[in-house]
């Protein structure tokens, strides 16, 4: 199938069935018939070349596989990449790069594109998510799409993984036990819970609890880095792996990834333990606490006492 429409734009529905060879000769042509011929390396080949093997992502293309590492050197729109640079915290020299999802070059416009009123922008996000049926969470029992909720103009965002039971039940993240941990965490930050944003990587409750497939974060996702986007948070903070693997693109462990602080598109974000990993181990509630005090700290709160 010819991957353009007669009138030469890529036909999206036609470049998603071909293999990513075919796909790079089909894009190379149309820049070709565009009469565009050179392209300039971006640092983007760098943050591939250092990005971790099998990580889960957002984006429909693997980290490092031929096809994203081409394009994204090529800079060659959804199969590019944005770079993301790790911000050096105190005292320490190293800078590391990883790899994000990409924008769609064809994307159509988003509905809140231009809304100024914050508030406004996520409930148009919230109407396009609607009564979601994009995956087949919608199809394994859940009963209501947790869209997210906080102050739509909050400095403080926390991303969890995807909505448990409880969650589902009331149509709001984070109010099981889980969440009344975190609701601690924020009080002890100095922090009300309506003053922060909370949202998950899945608006779906995946049946049983289980971690979300790949596919249901990439479908999902967008609706995410959308809530993100418009929020504009000054920091972000990653709750658990599922939630760090998804905006970071990195596959590193835990203990690897938190106590520091990555750069999401412009915006500081900093990982920290799941508090439902907390319940269960609750001597990581310290290092929780480290985290909290870094981002505390970039946020200008004031120092607490940890919270029980
Ligand atoms: N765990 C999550 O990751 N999100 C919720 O909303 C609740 C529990």
């Amino acid at each position: 199938m010819d991957p353009r429409t007669p009138s030469g734009v890529p036909n999206e529905a036609a470049f998603a069935s071909l293999g990513w060879k075919q796909l790079l000769a089909a894009r190379l042509q149309y820049y070709r018939d565009l009469g565009i011929y050179d392209f300039y390396r971006r640092d983007a080949i760098s943050a591939v070349a250092e990005a971790p093997s099998g990580a889960t992502e957002c984006s429909p293309a693997r980290p490092g596989s031929p096809a994203r590492r081409v394009l994204g050197a090529l800079g060659l729109g959804s199969a590019g990449y944005q770079s993301v640079k790790e911000i050096v915290p105190l005292g320490t020299a190293e800078m590391k790069t990883a790899v994000v999802a990409p924008e769609d070059l064809f994307a159509t416009p988003k509905p809140e594109a231009g809304v100024a009123d914050h508030a406004k922008a996520l409930r148009l996000i919230q109407e396009d998510l609607g009564e979601c049926t994009r995956c087949v969470l919608s199809r394994l029992g859940r009963k209501t799409v947790v869209f997210g909720e906080g102050d739509p103009n909050a400095e403080l965002m926390f991303v969890g993984e995807g909505p448990g039971a409880d969650e589902d039940e009331q149509g709001r993240p984070f109010v099981g036990r889980a969440g009344q941990l975190l609701n601690k965490m924020i009080e002890a930050m100095g922090l009300k819970r309506e003053q922060v944003y909370i949202a998950n990587v899945v608006k779906c409750r995946p049946p049983g609890n289980r971690t979300p497939e790949s596919e249901e974060i990439e479908t999902c996702s967008p609706f995410l880095l959308r809530q993100i986007a418009v929020i504009q948070p000054k920091a972000i903070v990653a709750l658990g792996a599922v939630a760090a693997r998804c905006l970071l693109g990195l596959n590193e462990p835990m203990a690897k990834l938190r106590g520091r602080w990555f750069d999401f598109r412009g915006t500081y974000l900093a990982v920290t333990y799941h508090p439902a990993f907390l319940l269960r181990d609750p001597r990581q509630k310290k290092e929780t606490w480290k985290d909290l005090q870094m981002v505390m700290e970039y946020l200008g709160l004031k120092p607490r006492r940890a919270p029980e």
